[in-house]
């Protein structure tokens, strides 16, 4: 694919979809890029991207289009909802999908596009906010295999860990593996800091000291210091993590496959969204396992 004769659409200018799309322009690719709130395309806009009024007329425009948005229900209205994309699309539009949402409904609409003559890629990304401004994100891809390989280029201006996963939702099923892998690892280090708050140990110490060795994770040595330093600015935001695990827990049980431990992480989850925490990012646990116990883990 040469970058500089494809025209790739952009939709979803969320706290991801900004820095994605800002490092598909730094490769030279020509966008053009709609968001539900108007003022968020400007930033894209002063750097050359073009801006339509409807994700219809981002489609009639694309060669390739991508969406980076909420949830299931976002996802469906933007692409075969009025003014949608389907109401636009040219034959042999590959739509990649980049939201984390679910694999069943990622199917279905799979098939509409299909029946239009074009495919869909669902490649939802892990890395948080600071891989989508590295271009590092891990890029986890269901679809054919051959459109794959023809989207290659995108998923290298955004990315740097980018599998074909395999075919249409398999992309969508990895990304829940990865859910269940992140939140149970920041639970771990939300209770550990706080078992370490209540013994009275130096914070920081104890997260150089195991932060280098078996317990080392990016959950530990990026997003423990944010925790204890009482920096709960998000990348990832803690309703959306709720989001995600809703997800696994509709799929597991539509798999009947039983995940306690994940089960347990969604419930302290759901303590912050009860206490209106749902946009802090999702270091923000502690403050479960702290009310638990009776301890802040902070420093100072
Ligand atoms: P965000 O900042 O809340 O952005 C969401 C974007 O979707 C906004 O541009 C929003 O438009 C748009 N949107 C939502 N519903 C819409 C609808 N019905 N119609 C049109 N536009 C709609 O979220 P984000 O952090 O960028 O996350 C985007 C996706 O990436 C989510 O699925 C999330 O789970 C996933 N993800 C996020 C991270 C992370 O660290 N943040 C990491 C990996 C994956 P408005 O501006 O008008 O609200």
């Amino acid at each position: 694919m040469e970058s500089t004769n494809k025209t790739i659409g952009f939709i979803g200018l969320g706290i991801m979809g900004i820095p994605m799309a800002k490092n598909l322009i730094k490769s030279t690719f020509n966008l053009i890029v709609y968001n539900r709130t108007h003022s968020k395309t400007k930033e894209l806009a002063k750097l050359g991207a073009s801006v339509a009024k409807s994700p219809a007329e981002v489609a009639s425009q694309s060669n390739y289009i991508i969406t980076m948005l909420t949830d299931s229900p976002d996802v469906e209205q933007v692409i075969l909802g009025t003014n949608g994309v389907i109401e636009g699309i040219n034959e042999n539009t590959v739509v990649i999908d980049m939201s984390t949402i679910s694999p069943e409904i990622t199917q279905t609409i799979n098939e509409q596009l299909v029946a239009k003559n074009c495919a869909l890629l669902d490649a939802p990304v892990s890395g948080g906010s600071w891989g989508a401004v590295e271009g590092t994100l891990s890029i986890m891809v269901g679809g054919e295999k051959s459109k794959f390989d023809e989207c290659l280029p995108l998923f290298n201006a955004m990315g740097k860990n980018i599998i074909h996963t395999g075919p249409s939702g398999m992309g969508q099923t990895t990304k829940l593996v990865n859910q269940i892998l992140v939140s149970g690892t920041m639970n771990a280090v939300a209770e550990a800091l706080v078992f370490a708050a209540k013994a009275g140990a130096d914070l920081e110490k104890t997260i150089q000291a195991v932060g280098g060795g078996a317990a080392a994770s990016w959950q530990l040595n990026t997003l423990g210091p944010k925790l204890i330093a009482g920096d709960f600015e998000p990348g990832f935001m803690v309703k959306l993590q709720q989001k995600d695990l809703r997800l696994v827990i509709e799929t597991a049980q539509k798999l009947n496959v039983s995940i306690p431990g994940t089960a347990l992480v969604s419930q302290l989850f759901a303590s912050l969204l009860a206490r209106d925490l749902g946009d802090e990012g999702t270091q923000a646990l502690v403050k479960a396992h702290e009310n638990l116990s009776g301890v802040e883990a902070r420093v100072n």
